[in-house]
């Protein structure tokens, strides 16, 4: 695997993540930068992943260090073989490589266990038979202290003999826990003696039945950083709270590194849900058609829609660092992919509402190969040939039988450019019994070959088309958002009440021009006039179906010029 993204040179204080890197080498605290992804394989990664990774890897790449793939594969009732193969792919995608780091914190379970059994010798942890529900009562508040447990003051041995027999398979899940003695009264909840071991018999996708006890996020988290000598271990703000426990096990335990974490703020993206609790509820109750359909807002889902992975780094150096939380405008993200697709996606013609065009004076049968520019903004990406005929489709919105002012597109008596061929001008348009246009006759002018008149006149359109003998028929499948509202559930409703209704529109009878029946998946481009389309892997030879990436209307541009008409 090659990765794609240039090794561009860092300006100092982008961020403040970046900032302690640098001063840690500056200093010499670390000879050489260290970073982790942990992702827990219970679901597919999305796109505030994709932010937590292009900090991660980033980092090591920009600073000359490495970045580990850790899977937190703690939880084995959530957890599945499928999530991992995903994630992997999908980091690839991204652009980033962990090389040989591939660790999982299942492999250091046997080393987590020790080091509990070390921190009940030294006084340091309790096995508590209060049930789940107990200890939570017992928690406290922000504003009152917990209460201790009364197993709190077990002796050591019996500790002891109790987690070995929790180990052995002795007692049900949530009979018994492990947890930390530290401070029932302390104003953080996260140090009132939290729960680092549970009992959970299920079968784990990596090491099967050898184990019924299972450390927490909690306790098996820093150790793994400490294990595989992270230098920076960063993480979300909801984190933050946790830290001091985070440094109580590395100081308490005898570990081969110190870890430090840092946070920062996660990243939201309006109309979206970016909880995989969410994600999997909109895959199981089927209001999409899995993980990877084109309206979630999941890495893989990303990349079926055509989206870029450049244009998903992108933003994520747009959005920077940031130490509150904040949301961004899904526009902003839509607005880094257009950028890099308006660069790099050639340009096809594609009728997605097709209206048939006759003309007349064009002899049948004869068909002409006319050349096409791939893309107008990049000579350097060449031209192709598409064949044009006697019968064409246009889009039928480029009629108007009685135009109103503005309309400057294609109206009876009236004369438009068919991109790259001829000029046409319609003589005639045909109804059916019902009314509804079917045909327009037209004529053409054969000294306009290749768009241009001798005379250097310049009609008011251009229109695209496609030759009605060659073109591919395709399924077109449009997308709006997922969820009506810029801030799904805020109004305190369920979010699923805010679903939109009309996410997907499936457009069928579309045609393609010939070229497309091979344009592989993975490949995005561009339907001139009507935005970025991608094949969809359900596609099949003579049964084509494309995704609309995007429009071409760029709202956010839009916006932030509206923003500064505001402020002005
Ligand atoms: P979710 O809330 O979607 O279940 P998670 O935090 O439980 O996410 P993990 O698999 O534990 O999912 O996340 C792996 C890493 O990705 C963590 O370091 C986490 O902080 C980071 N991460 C998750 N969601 C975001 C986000 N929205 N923005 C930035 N980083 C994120
Ligand atoms: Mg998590």
């Amino acid at each position: 695997m090659t990765t794609q993204t240039p090794e561009a040179p860092r300006v100092p204080g982008t961020d403040f993540v970046r900032d302690i890197v640098e001063a840690d080498l500056k200093s010499g605290k670390h000879k050489k930068i260290v970073t982790r992804f942990p992702p827990e394989p219970n679901g597919y990664l999305h796109i505030g992943h994709a932010k937590s990774i292009c900090l991660n890897f980033g980092i090591a790449r920009e600073f000359g260090g490495r970045c580990h793939l850790r899977f937190d594969d703690t939880n084995p009732t959530k957890e599945e073989q499928e999530y991992i193969d995903a994630i992997e792919a999908d980091i690839r995608w991204l652009g980033f490589d962990w090389g040989e780091h591939l660790y999982f914190a299942s492999d250091y379970f046997e080393q987590l266990y020790e080091w509990a059994v070390s921190l009940i010798k030294a006084g340091k942890a309790y096995v508590d038979d209060l049930t789940a529900d107990e200890i939570r009562e017992r928690r406290g508040t922000f504003t009152e202290p917990g209460r201790e447990s009364p197993w709190r003051d077990r002796p050591v041995e019996e500790n002891l003999d109790l987690f070995a027999r929790m180990r052995a398979g002795e007692f049900p899940d949530g009979a018994r826990v492990l947890r930390a003695k530290m401070d029932m009264a302390s104003p953080n909840i996260n140090l009132r003696d939290p729960v680092l071991y549970r009992i959970v018999h299920a079968e784990h996708p990596r090491t099967g039945d050898a184990w019924c006890v299972y450390p927490t996020y909690d306790f098996a988290h820093g150790q793994s950083d400490a294990i595989e000598g992270i230098t920076h271990s960063i993480c979300t703000l909801e984190f933050e709270a946790h830290r001091p426990l985070y440094d109580w096990l590395i100081d308490n335990l005898p570990v081969p590194s110190r870890p430090r974490q840092y946070e920062f703020a996660r990243f939201n993206l309006t109309h979206t849900v970016l909880s995989k609790r969410f994600l999997l509820r909109l895959v199981n109750e089927g209001h999409v058609r899995g993980w990877d359909d084109p309206r979630m807002p999941t890495i893989s889902a990303l990349r079926r829609r055509g989206f870029p992975a450049e244009g998903i780094r992108d933003l994520a150096t747009m959005v920077g660092v940031a130490k509150a939380d904040n949301v961004v405008e899904v526009e902003m993200l839509e607005h880094a992919v257009r950028a890099v697709l308006n660069r790099t996606a050639p340009r096809r013609f594609a009728v997605l509402d097709p209206l048939r065009v006759v003309i007349e004076d064009y002899p049948e049968g004869q068909v002409e190969e006319v050349e096409v520019p791939n893309n107008p903004e990049d000579p350097s990406a060449g031209s192709r040939k598409v064949p044009f005929s006697r019968e064409l489709w246009i889009e039928r919105g480029d009629f108007m039988e009685e135009p109103p002012r503005k309309f400057f597109r294609l109206a009876p008596g009236r004369e438009v450019r068919l991109r790259a061929a001829y000029f046409v001008t319609c003589r005639e348009v045909v109804k059916d019994a019902d009314g509804r246009i079917v045909e327009l006759r037209c004529t053409y002018d054969p000294a306009t070959r290749g768009g241009d008149a001798p005379d250097g006149r310049r009609p008011k359109a251009t229109l695209h088309w496609v030759s009605a003998a060659h073109a591919v028929p395709a399924e077109v499948r449009l997308y709006d958002y997922l969820f009506r509202s810029p801030y799904p559930g805020s109004d305190g409703g369920d979010v699923f009440d805010d679903l939109n209704p009309d996410s997907e529109t499936v457009l069928r009878g579309c045609f393609v021009e010939p070229s497309l029946a091979e344009l592989p998946v993975g490949e995005t481009v561009q339907f001139e006039r009507l935005g970025y389309f991608c094949p969809d892997p359900d596609s099949e030879p003579g049964a084509l179906v494309f995704n609309r990436t995007l429009t071409l209307r760029d709202t956010w541009a839009k916006l932030q010029a509206q923003g500064r008409q505001d402020t002005a």
